[in-house]
C-alpha cells in the first residue's frame, strides 16, 4: 500500500468525461484526488467522429477528450491531482474508508471512491441471437468509412453509434441493412427516416462462410417465424457495449451499476450507470455530482476530512 495513495480524499476510477468532470468538482472542494486511468484520457470520446450535444463548441470527441486531458495535466502540475496509470478490479465499502483493488493486487484506500469506467465494447460471441463460426470478427461500424462498403452491407445491432455515423458520412450512399433484436426497438427511432437504412427486426441471425466466394451468408430469423439468407460483402458489429464493472459493485440484471445501491462511499457516474443515459453531458454532470454526494454524506461529517479543508 502507498502512503500517498492512503492519504487520498477520493480516489475516481476512469478518466473519460464523467472521471475528469469528477476529478475538476474534486479539486475546486480542495480534496486530495488520484485518478486511476488504464488506457488513454478522454474514454470513448477518442471513438466519437462527430459531437452536437456538448456545451463548449466541440464539433468532434478527439478535440473535446484533448481538452480534458489539458484539464487534467494543469490539475497535475498544480500539485492538486495525481494520474495513475493503471487497471482497477475491485471496490470496497467500509465504515470509515473505501478500498480500490488494482490488478498488482495494489491496494489504494480514500474517504471515498467514485467508478467512472463506462462500458466495453460487446463482440458478436456475446449477444445470443447472433451464432456465427469460431473466430468471426466483424469490424466494428464506427471504424468503418462508406468507401469500403457496397450496399450488400449488414450491420449488427442498431446501437447509438449508427447516428453518429450516419451524421459523420451525410453523403455516404450505401444502404446499410440493421439486423436488431426486440431489445434494440427503442434505439432505431433516432434513425428510422435515414433512408439510407433498412432496419430487420431479427429473432436470430446465423452468420456462415459461403461454398464459394468471398463475404458472408446471413441467415436472418425474423420475429414472425421467416427464415431468409441473404449474401453480404461485410457484417459490421454495432451491437453495443456491456458495463465495465468493478468487482465488489452492485449490479442490476443487466450489468449496470446504479448509484443509489451502492454502499455510501462508493458512487458510479457516466455510462456504467445505465443504458438508457450515454451521453457526454450526462455522464460529465453525473462526475461532478458524484463528488458532491460523496463530499456531503461522507467528508464533511466530524470524523470527515475534507470538514477541516
Ligand atoms: C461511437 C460512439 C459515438 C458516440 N456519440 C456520441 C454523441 O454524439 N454524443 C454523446 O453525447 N455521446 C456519444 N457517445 C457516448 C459517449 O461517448 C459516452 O456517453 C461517454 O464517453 C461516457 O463517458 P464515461 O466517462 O462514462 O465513460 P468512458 O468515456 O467510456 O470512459 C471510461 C474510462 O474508464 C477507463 N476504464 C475502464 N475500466 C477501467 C479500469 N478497470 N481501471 C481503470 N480505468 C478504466 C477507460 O479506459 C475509459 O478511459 C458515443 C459513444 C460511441 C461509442
Amino acid at each position: 500500500m502507498t502512503s500517498f495513495a492512503c492519504d487520498a480524499d477520493i480516489l475516481i476510477v476512469g478518466a473519460g468525461p464523467a472521471g475528469v468532470a469528477a476529478a475538476l468538482m474534486a479539486t475546486s472542494l480542495r480534496l486530495r484526488t488520484v485518478v486511476v486511468e488504464a488506457k488513454q484520457v478522454g474514454g470513448k470520446l477518442h471513438t466519437v467522429s462527430t459531437v452536437e450535444n456538448v456545451p463548449g463548441g466541440w464539433s468532434t470527441g478527439p478535440q473535446l477528450a484533448q481538452a480534458l486531458a489539458a484539464d487534467l495535466e494543469r490539475l497535475e502540475e498544480d500539485h492538486r491531482c495525481t494520474l495513475l496509470r493503471t487497471h482497477a478490479v475491485a471496490v470496497s465499502g467500509h465504515e470509515d474508508h473505501a478500498e480500490l483493488t488494482l490488478d498488482d493486487r495494489r491496494t489504494l484506500t480514500a474517504q471515498a471512491i467514485v467508478v467512472a469506467t463506462g462500458v466495453a465494447t460487446l463482440t458478436p460471441a456475446d449477444a445470443s441471437w447472433v451464432t456465427a463460426p469460431d473466430g468471426f470478427a466483424s469490424p466494428p461500424l464506427w471504424r468503418t468509412s462508406p468507401d469500403t462498403l457496397t450496399d450488400r452491407t449488414y450491420v449488427l445491432g442498431a446501437d447509438r453509434p449508427l447516428g453518429t455515423w450516419l451524421r459523420a458520412y451525410p453523403k455516404a450512399p450505401n444502404t446499410l441493412h440493421v439486423l436488431h433484436p426486440p431489445s434494440d426497438d427503442y434505439k432505431t427511432d433516432e434513425v428510422r427516416d435515414d433512408e439510407r437504412i433498412r432496419l430487420v427486426p431479427v429473432s436470430h441471425v446465423t452468420i456462415t462462410k459461403p461454398t464459394y466466394g468471398e463475404g458472408w451468408v446471413v441467415e436472418v430469423d425474423s420475429r414472425d417465424g421467416q427464415r431468409t439468407a441473404y449474401a453480404a460483402t461485410a457484417v459490421l458489429n454495432n451491437l453495443g457495449a456491456k458495463p465495465a464493472a468493478l468487482e465488489g459493485l452492485l449490479q442490476e440484471e443487466d450489468g449496470y451499476c446504479p448509484t443509489d445501491r451502492q454502499h455510501e462511499r462508493i458512487r458510479v457516474a457516466g455510462d456504467l450507470r445505465s443504458a438508457r443515459y450515454q451521453r457526454i453531458a450526462t455522464a460529465q454532470g453525473s462526475g461532478a455530482e458524484a463528488v458532491l454526494a460523496c463530499y456531503y454524506a461522507t467528508m464533511l461529517q466530524p470524523s470527515g476530512r475534507g470538514a477541516a479543508r
